[in-house]
C-alpha cells in the first residue's frame, strides 16, 4: 500500500455489506465503477480529494439509480 491509496471502510449499497475497499488516489477526483466483493453488483464510486490531494469523500451509489 502506497501514499497514493487508502484503505476505506465502505458499505454496499446492495446488500449492505462493510467491507475494506482500496481507492486509488493518484488520479484525483474521479468516478468509477467497482463489483462489490460480497454480492459482485457494480458499485458506483464518487472519490472526491481536497485542494492538497488529500481524501476528502467518497460517496457510494447503485449505478442503477
Ligand atoms: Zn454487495
Amino acid at each position: 500500500m502506497t501514499a497514493e491509496t487508502r484503505e476505506q471502510f465502505i458499505q454496499c449499497p446492495y446488500c449492505g455489506s462493510h467491507y475494506h475497499a482500496v481507492v486509488d488516489l493518484s488520479g484525483g477526483d474521479q468516478v468509477y465503477i467497482e463489483d462489490c466483493e460480497v454480492c459482485c453488483r457494480p458499485i458506483e464510486f464518487q472519490l472526491h480529494l481536497d485542494a492538497e490531494g488529500h481524501f476528502a469523500e467518497l460517496v457510494l451509489r447503485r449505478d442503477d439509480d
